[in-house]
């Protein structure tokens, strides 16, 4: 990552001069989608409760222009090899694999939804790190879909892209992962972060402007190895539906903070209460969270950051030691608040800080890290940005 979070104007450029370069022409426009990071709620999206995203100044470009025919290029400088593929493969889920699948698989939902594709030939850049829980796959899904919906001139209101963009990657990819990355990336604005119930999928714009208060986000890699991240996942998935099933509820979203002690009461199992204990509570502090930001309280968000992290170690055990360090580091640096985000076992932690403290507190991540003999953090300071859209 570089800091402070970089311009769209170098990435786009690189996406230009890789489009020129592999096509030996210009490209007909370019198209931006941000990576996300997710302020509070963690855990919460399958059990159909509260999430709370922002977009990133870190962005996937693709440069792109039509061609003749259902056949699409796919280049990316992040990838060893460029990929070309026809309708056969697209309309095959999974007959494109790797990286290209996320790019093919849109073409897929595109394709699968009734719309008609053009087909293309496409450059992509990105300053979004991989595999580090900030979303670059709903980064590259969300600009490939909006640069193909413009090239086809396609009929696509921006709430129904998330859905489609989730769709490529569940189904065509094969990743499960619910809709918070691509409605964040998509739908996102500028000094706002988005409050979305993943029940009903709605949405609201939540004023989130640190840059006027004086604060930024301190974004930190942990560059901690993913350990057992799947089957981690997915036991703890299985134990809250469990949960819920033994509770007679439809999701542990339908469990409220009052009726905790007595659905706790109900249930045998120690690990189970800590799980269920763990979705309740972190919904509850979403929904606090957004109260405080909409009176424009943002600095005493900070304990509710601190005690999710807190919830997330003890209760949901999904952190690892690279993480909590990183937020006791950040805490006793300074910062208002501090927590992992992302679904856990690696990833990034977020620090809330004030503006021009975000050095010294990256400094003192740093030296905490090599206290412990961990490889150094990479870190990047944010402002919440906007969603996908044509770059000018
Ligand atoms: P995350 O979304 O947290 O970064 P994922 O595992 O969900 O991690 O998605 C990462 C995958 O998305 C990469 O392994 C690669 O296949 C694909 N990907 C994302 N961005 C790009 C890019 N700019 N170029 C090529 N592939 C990309
Ligand atoms: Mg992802």
């Amino acid at each position: 990552m570089t800091e402070p979070g970089t311009p769209a104007g170098a990435v786009a450029e690189r996406a230009t001069a890789g489009f020129r370069g592999r096509y030996g022409a210009e490209p007909a426009g370019r198209w931006a989608a941000p990576g996300r990071a997710n302020l509070i709620g963690e855990h919460t999206d399958y059990n159909d409760g509260f999430v709370l995203p922002f977009a990133l100044p870190l962005r996937t470009v693709v440069a792109a222009a039509p061609q003749d025919g259902e056949r699409w290029a796919v280049w990316s400088e992040l990838a060893d090899s460029p990929v070309e593929f026809g309708a056969a493969e697209a309309d095959q889920p999974g007959g494109v694999t790797g990286w290209a699948g996320y790019v093919a698989g849109v073409v897929w939902a595109l394709r699968a939804a009734g719309h008609r594709v053009p087909g293309g030939r496409l450059a992509i850049a990105s300053d979004v790190p991989v595999g580090s829980g900030l979303s670059s796959s709903a980064a590259i899904e969300a600009a490939t879909l909006a640069a193909l919906v413009d090239l086809g001139g396609l009929d696509l209101t921006d709430d129904r892209r998330p859905r489609l963009a989730q769709r490529a990657e569940n189904e065509y990819v094969g990743a499960p992962t619910g809709i918070m990355d691509q409605s964040a990336v998509i739908r996102c604005r500028a000094g706002h972060a988005l409050f979305l119930d993943c029940r009903t999928e709605s949405v609201e714009q939540i004023p989130f402007d640190l840059d006027a208060a004086g604060l930024a986000v301190l974004v930190i890699d942990s560059r901690a190895p993913h350990r057992h991240a799947d089957g981690e996942y997915a036991s703890r998935r299985k134990s809250c539906e469990r949960a819920a099933e033994l509770l007679g509820v439809t999701a542990l979203r339908d469990v409220s903070p009052a009726e905790l002690d007595a659905a706790l009461d109900r249930l045998d199992d120690e690990e189970m209460r800590r799980r269920v204990r763990h979705v309740v509570t972190e919904d509850q502090r979403v929904l606090d969270t957004v109260a405080l930001l909409r009176a424009g309280r943002i600095r005493d968000i900070g304990p509710l950051l601190t005690a999710s992290h807190a919830s997330m170690r003890d209760d949901f055990e999904i952190t690892v030691p690279e993480i909590d360090t990183a937020v006791e580091a950040a805490l006793a640096a300074g910062a208002y608040g501090a927590r992992m985000t992302g679904g856990g076992f690696g990833g990034c932690v977020l620090a809330l800080v004030d503006a021009d403290a975000a050095d010294p507190v990256a400094a003192a991540v740093t030296a905490a890290y090599a206290e412990r003999g961990f490889p150094a953090p990479a870190h990047v300071t944010v402002l919440p940005t906007g969603g996908a859209h044509r770059l000018p």
